[in-house]
């Protein structure tokens, strides 16, 4: 492979430095917005290996990627992740190791996540009404997950942040109880719109989604907020509570396109390398991890090649474009 490329930047100049990676399509919960009830999940021959998975990491920090986000499914319920998160913390060239997790296995795990270095931590949360969680998670048990935020704080981790998909006829009235939950405890908090990925089997979700706008017009009755000038490498905008440390994020990829600034792709848990969340573009890194005549150079060389179809942008709900089949669990959160 020729020794020049080290960088990822696709045809409209913009430059990858971020993965998300996807342990498993698992999980112990159903969210009516992310699963069907009766899910089918992929069979083991088919999910990439843990060594596998750490070879695709590998080879995208070789390429300059600087932050891995683990993601699912939920992460915690495949076998034996811790051992690959200590091994993704060890990555040379790694500067952020981050993790989505519903909760419900962070009273468990925190403490030995923090010391496999991971960094930032974020937690999903659309309740705290154990019987409103119930039916959003549809098997979820909401002390688990509160008892799990309380144990992430514990660990100390450089960021904690919860994240809240508000759903009309769901949770709508519970963006002030929320927000409150996270200022109380310093923590950060991001509203994400429901996206149309795969379709829901509770609810239509065009009746359900509620933007961001209406989200931070609820919390504007209540606190006075300021454009805050904190910048991730995510999609996130964030706004800061006056006189207070926590920061609260909209991710608005429905009403608001932030696709000009794209820095990530994702790889699902079969080894397809998905150049955006709401196209299809993809490559199979599988085959070629597979491949006995192909080396660790062929597989960072198809992901430079990817480059070249990631698209300018995705275009939810736009009926001139076909919409993404693939649920989120299966996309990688
Ligand atoms: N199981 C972990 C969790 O729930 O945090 C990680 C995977 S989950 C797919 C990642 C994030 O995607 C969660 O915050 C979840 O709320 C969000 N999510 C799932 N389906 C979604 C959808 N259709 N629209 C918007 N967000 C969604
Ligand atoms: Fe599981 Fe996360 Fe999807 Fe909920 S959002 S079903 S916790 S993967």
């Amino acid at each position: 492979m020729s020794e020049q490329v080290n960088k990822l930047v696709d045809n409209f100049g913009r430059h990858i430095d971020y993965i998300r990676l996807s342990v498993t399509d698992r999980c112990d919960f159903r969210c009516v917005y992310c699963m069907t009830e009766d899910m089918t999940f992929l069979p083991r021959s088919e999910i990439l290996s843990l060594e596998e998975l750490y070879l695709v990491a590998k080879a995208f920090t070789e390429l300059g990627v600087k932050k891995i986000r683990l993601t699912g499914g939920e992460p915690m319920v495949r076998t034996d992740v811790m051992s690959l998160i200590e091994k993704l913390g060890a990555l040379p060239g790694l500067e952020e190791l981050l993790l989505t997790t519903n909760g419900a296995q962070l009273d468990k795990y925190a403490p030995a996540l923090k010391s496999a270095g991971v960094n930032r931590i974020n937690i999903s949360i659309d309740s705290l009404d154990a019987e409103r969680f119930k039916r959003i998670s549809r098997v979820g048990k909401l002390e688990k997950v509160l008892a799990g935020i309380e144990a992430a704080r514990a660990a100390e981790f450089d960021r904690i942040r919860l994240n809240s998909v508000i759903m009309r006829g769901y949770n709508e009235d519970e963006v002030i109880p929320l927000t409150e939950y996270a200022l109380d405890r310093n923590i950060d908090i991001a509203f994400i719109e429901e996206m149309p990925l795969g379709e829901a089997s509770d609810h239509d979700r065009e009746d359900t989604t509620c933007s961001n706008e209406w989200v931070r017009n609820v919390i504007e009755e209540k606190y006075e907020l300021l454009n805050s000038t904190a910048k991730t490498a995510g999609p996130s905008r964030y706004v800061q509570v006056v006189n207070k440390p926590s920061c609260i994020g909209f991710i608005s990829p429905v009403t608001h396109n932030f696709c000009e600034d794209c820095n990530r792709v994702r790889v699902t848990v079969e080894g397809r390398l998905l150049l955006c969340l709401g196209n299809e573009h993809s490559i199979d890194l599988r085959d070629i991890l597979r491949d006995e005549a192909k080396s660790h150079d062929d597989l960072k060389q198809a992901i430079v090649a990817s480059m070249d179809i990631k698209p300018e942008r995705h275009y939810f709900y736009d009926k001139d474009h076909e919409q993404p089949v693939r649920l989120m669990n299966m996309t990688g959160g």
